[in-house]
């Protein structure tokens, strides 16, 4: 995912690692993941039946990245990014910044939220793309997210190495 990184009050959405860490103890984390993960999977269907293909630059930039089906990726404009209606996991997703009303994009495997106001950024996409890759490699949602909420909840987002890794594919391909 990425949020709005010029405006200074996106500073509030960025959740404290170590503070949030304390605050979802590792039994909750465990509780939380296959709630997170059906989310997710709920909200890759739902942008896999409404959103839009990559274009043709799209998917060049798709490949460089390394993904292995561009075909699949769709992208979905809305007005907000979604936040679950499951009042622990919305609580979570708020608490580690990773969803907020400054949230410019997310992704659930192949599908990719991109907020109306960043609709047309290539840097945007392609940090996205990054993540799709991400998924990829980790081979479906659950070891995906397993992984990435870990790093966001005892390292912090955005300093987590996956969100990291997308940040330096995003400079590489976007200079
Ligand atoms: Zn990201």
């Amino acid at each position: 995912m990425k949020g709005v990184r010029l405006i200074p009050v996106a500073k509030l959405a960025v959740g404290d690692g170590p503070l949030v860490a304390r605050m979802i103890t590792p039994e909750q984390f465990q509780a939380l993941l296959p709630l997170a993960c059906a989310w997710a999977e709920e909200q890759e269907r739902i942008i896999l039946r409404d959103g839009l293909p990559l274009t043709a630059p799209q998917i060049a930039d798709a490949k460089r990245i390394g993904i292995t089906h561009p075909e699949r990726v769709r992208l979905r404009v809305v007005d907000e990014i979604p936040l679950p209606d499951n009042p622990m996991l919305r609580r979570a997703a708020e608490m580690t910044g990773l969803i907020s009303p400054l949230t410019a994009g997310l992704t659930l495997r192949y599908g990719i939220f991109i907020q109306s106001d960043s609709w047309g950024e290539r840097r945007l996409v392609v940090h996205e793309l990054a993540h799709v890759a991400q998924y990829e490699r980790f081979g479906g949602f659950r070891s995906f997210l397993e992984q990435y909420l870990h790093e966001c909840i005892t390292i912090g987002y955005p300093e987590a190495p996956l969100e990291q890794e997308a940040k330096q594919i995003e400079n590489e391909l976007c200079r």
